[in-house]
């Protein structure tokens, strides 16, 4: 069969004209016996079973589930770490590895916050996949890290120390590094645990921005109310897709039942308000 593509220039990978920014068909994953892998006498038992869908160019898309639902793990399989027990994730058409158009933030724990790095240094990061490892950056190169700092607003911090700045700085600072890298598809893990409203407002006021240039955003977070306020689509999460749409029809009293048990509680009938409360419940019994 012949396939259609859109040669993509200064891209390694060929993308698909036709495809799915994203798209998951019937993923499971399984994880090595031995580390914690959930075979037991009733069987193997997945992080993930059987998870399909799709995601499109410019979608803003939040995936909520309690602890141990299986968010990271979808999230490390999209940027290719992770390899599905079975099934298939494809970017624009084809297997995740060897895209640089992926960019992926992990949660703030994975991160070595005292590695001696300037902001604008982790910004040119983002740059590697395009100039390639052995040259040196151009002027186009400083000139997007400069453009990509300004539009998160840290054009003041690029000489400070990554360590030296605050959470939400830091997270702001990550997305330029995912601006500069010219990424159609951005991964963020839990990027609003323990930040403040104001902090909070100013990611996404950096993720309104990249609407305009069609960058699909995949957030993994628990906070609820977020979810049902700021994107486009939910995906609820727990080992499998419990719902997958708009808020309003994902977040329903049965939906989170399924999902969270009697863990999570709607306080108004509107929808407007969620209170979640997954402190203690680590999803269901493995
Ligand atoms: P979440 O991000 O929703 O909290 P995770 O994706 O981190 O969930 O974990 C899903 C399940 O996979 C959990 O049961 C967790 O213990 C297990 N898991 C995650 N990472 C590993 C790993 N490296 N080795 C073995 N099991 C893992």
């Amino acid at each position: 069969m012949t396939e259609i593509v859109r040669k993509i220039t200064h891209r390694g990978i060929l993308h698909a004209a036709a495809a799915a920014t994203l798209e998951m068909q019937a993923v499971s994953v399984a994880y090595a016996a031995g580390s914690n892998s959930k075979t037991t006498n009733r069987g193997t038992q997945y992080a993930l079973e059987a998870v399909s869908f799709q995601a499109y160019a410019g979608e803003r898309i939040a995936i909520v589930g309690p602890n141990g639902a299986g968010k990271s793990t979808l999230l490390k399989l999209i940027v290719g770490t992770l390899k599905p027990s079975s099934g298939e994730v494809t970017v624009y058409g084809h297997g995740p590895v060897g895209h640089i158009c992926i960019a992926y933030v992990p949660q703030r724990s994975q991160i070595d916050w005292s590695f001696p790095v300037t902001v604008q240094d982790v910004v040119m990061m983002g740059r590697v996949g395009q100039i390639g490892l052995l040259r040196w950056p151009r002027r186009h190169d400083w000139e997007l890290v400069k453009q990509s700092l300004a539009r998160v607003n840290a054009s003041h911090l690029a000489n400070k120390q990554i360590g030296e700045l605050s959470g939400g700085q830091q997270q702001r600072v990550f997305i330029a590094r995912a601006l500069a890298q010219e990424a159609e598809l951005l991964l963020l893990d839990e990027p609003l645990t323990g930040l403040d409203m104001p902090s909070q407002d100013a990611i996404f006021t950096v993720l309104d921005g990249l609407r305009s240039d069609n960058v699909t955003v995949l957030v993994a977070t628990h906070d609820l109310n977020l979810a049902a306020d700021r994107f486009d689509k939910v995906m609820m999460l727990n080992r499998k897709i419990v719902a997958f749409g708009t808020a309003t029809a994902v977040l329903t009293s049965e939906n989170l039942l399924a999902c969270y048990g009697g863990h999570v509680h709607r306080i108004s009938d509107d929808g407007a308000l969620l209170l979640a409360d997954d402190c203690c419940y680590h999803g269901e019994e493995r």
